[in-house]
């Protein structure tokens, strides 16, 4: 067991299970938590639902409040960047020229949102959607009958241009694929929630090309479609993905390729450093291949993980990856990773908003999205991690139990 300095560099998801699992397994030396933003760590979920909606308390988004790290005795170094990391000297150093030595070290940096490459994205009026102070910023601005344009319809694209239209706002989703959340679910599931966004009253324009924001004052007053076309904007939000904040480890030499490459333990190339959350990349050891996630049950995981191996502790059993998203009055449950599926059995009818869609590979459940659907997501999970055979007629049959399907799975 280490007997520390431990030190964090980034305080958000994955660093606030990192520090609990620590303490909580009997870690009692000295923990200190670096962090570029003013905030304490808080849940970045809400910031796109209800948070955004304003029908969520700000202070329901810390994990713990200020008392909790002093208690702990974890020191809190807040509003304050990492900028090296020294391998020999087993130090890290800080933006205001101090430092931070440690024995373990944990990145849990997590990503940043990807820049919108065009003329104009400087503009007052166009945000990113990471960080609380970006919710604050953009919130004010949600007023009603406003004109707001979404670029990426991902997962925080499509619950923005929710809450927006649920605020009142004249909402465009503008995407560049053929269809909404293309790179993360089936046809089947795009569809529906096209569908639904439509019915809602988004004007939702996939295969749109954004070329330009153009300014009033330089204040934004719309965006510009590659086909020349001009949509009245008085604010834009991009959601067009993230980039991990692997840079740290990358010019210290510790290994990278796209986010910071780790083993089971969460331990990077070097022994003393370990990587958690959004900014790494690690073995997804029931899939057969290693990936980055970008979740909150995965940020969660790696933190336990790298506090069992700094403490010396059995490491946790691998759990199924899983990911949610709020729209309107739906809940989206996913279980598992549908990359790579052969074959997609559905099971209820998307008409009723009540649904389940079941992805296999060589007859063996890999992945399930699950739309207000919680036994179907629940009982997905079991059977992903058993590595299932489910009988798809069965599994199409909503008058057979998820149990009873289960039960029956080779
Ligand atoms: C709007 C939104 C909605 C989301 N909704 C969901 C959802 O519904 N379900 C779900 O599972 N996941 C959701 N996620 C994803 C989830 O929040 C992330 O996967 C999770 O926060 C990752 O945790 P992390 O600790 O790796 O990174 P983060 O929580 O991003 O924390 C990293 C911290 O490190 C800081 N940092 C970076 N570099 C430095 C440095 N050099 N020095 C000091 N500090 C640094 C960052 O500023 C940040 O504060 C959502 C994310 C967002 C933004």
């Amino acid at each position: 067991m280490s007997e520390g300095p431990i030190v964090i560099i980034g305080a958000g998801q994955a660093a606030a299970q990192a520090i609990a699992s620590l303490r909580q397994g009997g870690f009692d030396g000295a923990i200190t938590l670096i962090g570029d933003e003013a905030a304490l760590p808080y849940q970045r979920p809400p910031l796109s639902k209800a948070y955004m909606k304003g029908e969520f308390e700000e202070s329901r988004l810390y994990f713990r409040p200020a008392a909790w790290y002093e208690d702990q005795n974890i020191k809190l170094t807040l509003g304050q960047r990492a900028t090296a990391i020294d391998r020999d000297a087993g130090r890290v150093r800080l933006e205001d020229g101090g430092g931070a030595d440690y024995d373990k070290l944990i990145i849990a940096t997590g990503a940043r949102p990807r820049r919108c490459p065009v003329d104009g994205a400087d503009l007052k009026g166009v945000h990113d959607l990471r960080t609380l102070a970006d919710v604050e910023r953009i919130r004010p601005q949600m007023i009603k009958g406003r004109k707001i344009v979404i670029v990426g319809a991902g997962y925080i694209g499509l619950e923005a241009a929710a809450v927006a239209r649920q605020m009142g706002l004249d909402v465009t989703v503008l995407e560049m694929a053929d269809r909404v959340l293309a790179r993360v679910t089936s046809p089947v599931i795009s569809e529906f929630y096209e569908t639904v966004h439509k019915a809602e009253g988004v004007d939702i324009r996939t295969g749109a090309r954004l070329a330009s924001f153009k300014g009033d004052n330089g204040a934004l007053a719309a965006a510009v479609l590659e086909n020349g076309e001009e949509i009245a904007a008085d604010l834009a939000l991009i959601g067009i993905g993230i980039l991990p904040n692997a840079e740290l480890a990358e010019e210290a030499g510790v290994e990278c390729r796209d986010g910071i490459v780790v083993d089971e333990d969460a331990r990077t190339s070097d022994p003393d450093i370990f990587a958690a959350g959004d900014c790494a990349r690690r073995p997804l050891v029931h899939y057969g291949r290693d990936g980055r996630l970008e979740s909150v049950h995965n940020a969660i995981e790696q933190g336990k993980l790298a506090a069992a191996a700094i403490l010396g502790q059995p490491r946790p059993k691998e759990d199924c990856p899983w990911f949610w998203s709020d729209q309107y009055d739906l809940k989206l449950q996913i279980a598992g990773l549908s990359a790579g599926y052969d074959d997609i059995v559905l099971r209820g009818d998307p008409a009723s908003r009540k649904f389940a869609a079941f992805y296999l590979k060589d007859g063996v459940l890999i992945a399930a999205d699950a739309v207000s659907a919680a036994p179907e997501f629940m009982m997905a999970k079991k059977m992903i991690m058993a590595k299932a055979r489910p009988d798809a007629a069965q599994l199409a049959d909503p008058s057979v139990s998820m149990k009873e399907i289960a039960a029956g799975a080779g």
